[in-house]
């Protein structure tokens, strides 16, 4: 298939690589965050801490939406689904992920609870059509990939006049979020990171222009690369180039789908409908101003935290739970002492082991050793 299977090439591989045991520097520890989930996804399906020279080593980042929402909220989308008369919607994965307590959307539903799954917002406007005398939450997250989807349901919701659709907006920022992470460098670390791949599909709405100041103030190079196993690899031998050079500058590797500006059109349409909420709290990385989007006064109508009053929530994590350390970086899944023991992606203790792009559910179904409580790389 055009535009994979030449990406998945294992002679191309195999030349990249060797490009990259050469190109690191024998004195240099070069430490790479993947931002997103899809890469660390595609970096343990592919096998790529294989290929590379020890000194080379991969920080999985917090860029997985499902992983990065707070209990917190988990337990306002519960308290949404459990109002009477009331449908809520969302994607597969948020279904699992467990709230305070344990409880989750599933185990609601499995209450009685009308919750469901679906694949889209618009099929959550369709349910809002078929079910007139019922109110219909959509549970939105995502970063700045799902929002334009967001945006244009919510301006459809209000041309058709749609009384009965609301969204519960979860909508996070990917730029604000990497620059947090190089703002507060956690005590007791190793890590020192020396750049990031920056994400795909986000970058396609964005652009790589988001990054450029985060790159110039915080003298990290950053290089966008697409999903496949070509793409990262091709990444990590442009950031080792940088870094030797002692360069800092944002380079697109994924050049056949992300452009400087982006996706204007899209751009426009999220700014037409959300205004940047003054502060939100990510799960590991605590509360970030201006890092989430919320749903402007004009479209107020369809906000479901304007329309329903919600019970506030402290959310506590699972005891033992290492979801935090992990979405910052700074402790890798198997250093957590529930991974494979009591939390699998069957029974799953913490928001990381829910999606395939959190970092101990991709650790967890690519490395066998894992499951058997070897360290991974
Ligand atoms: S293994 Fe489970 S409990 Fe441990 S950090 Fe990952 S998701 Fe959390």
């Amino acid at each position: 298939m055009k535009y994979i299977t030449e990406f998945r090439d294992s002679a191309l591989a195999q030349v990249l690589a060797r490009r990259i045991n050469i190109a690191a520097s024998p004195g240099c520890h070069y430490q790479f965050m993947e931002f997103c989930g899809g890469h660390t996804h595609t970096i343990h399906r592919y096998g790529i801490p294989s290929l590379l020279p020890i000194n080379v080593e991969m920080i999985h980042g917090p860029g997985c939406p499902v992983c990065v929402l707070p209990i917190a909220r988990v337990d306002k989308a519960i308290a949404l689904a459990c109002l009477p008369n009331t449908i809520l919607c969302t994607y597969g994965d948020m279904l699992r992920v467990p709230g305070s307590g344990q409880r989750s959307l599933l185990k609601v539903k499995a209450e009685g609870a009308d919750v469901r799954m679906v694949y889209s917002i618009d099929d959550t406007l369709e349910i809002a059509k078929q079910n007139p005398e019922k109110n219909i939450v959509f549970f939105a997250i995502g970063f700045e990939t799902t929002t334009p989807p967001t945006a244009v349901a919510i301006q459809n919701a209000k041309l058709q006049r749609l009384k009965n659709f609301s969204v519960f907006c979860n909508h996070v920022l990917t730029p604000v979020a990497m620059e947090s992470l190089l703002k507060i460098q956690p005590k007791n670390t190793t890590i020192s990171l020396a750049g990031f791949i920056g994400p795909a599909h986000v970058s396609i709405v964005i652009g790589s222009s988001a990054y450029e100041k985060i790159s110039a103030t915080y003298k990290k190079p950053i290089v966008i690369a697409g999903f496949e196993p070509l793409d990262v690899l091709h990444a990590i031998l442009m950031l080792i180039a940088q870094v030797n050079a002692g360069h800092y500058e944002v380079e697109n590797q994924y050049t056949r789908a992300v452009n400087r500006e982006g996706n204007l059109k899209s751009q426009r349409l999220v700014h037409e409908v959300f205004e940047l909420r003054p502060t939100f709290e990510w799960r590991g990385l605590g509360w970030i101003p201006n890092s989430a989007l919320q749903i402007r006064a004009d479209y107020a109508d369809f906000d479901a935290e304007i329309r329903f009053t919600l019970p506030e929530s402290t959310g506590k994590e699972h005891k033992g739970c290492e979801c935090a350390s992990v979405l910052r970086g700074i402790k890798k899944p198997t250093e957590c002492k529930l991974f494979a023991k009591v939390c699998t992606p069957e029974n799953p203790l913490g928001s990381c082991m829910v999606s395939s792009e959190g970092a101990c559910a991709a650790v967890y179904a690519y490395d066998a050793d894992s499951r058997k409580g070897i360290r991974i790389r």
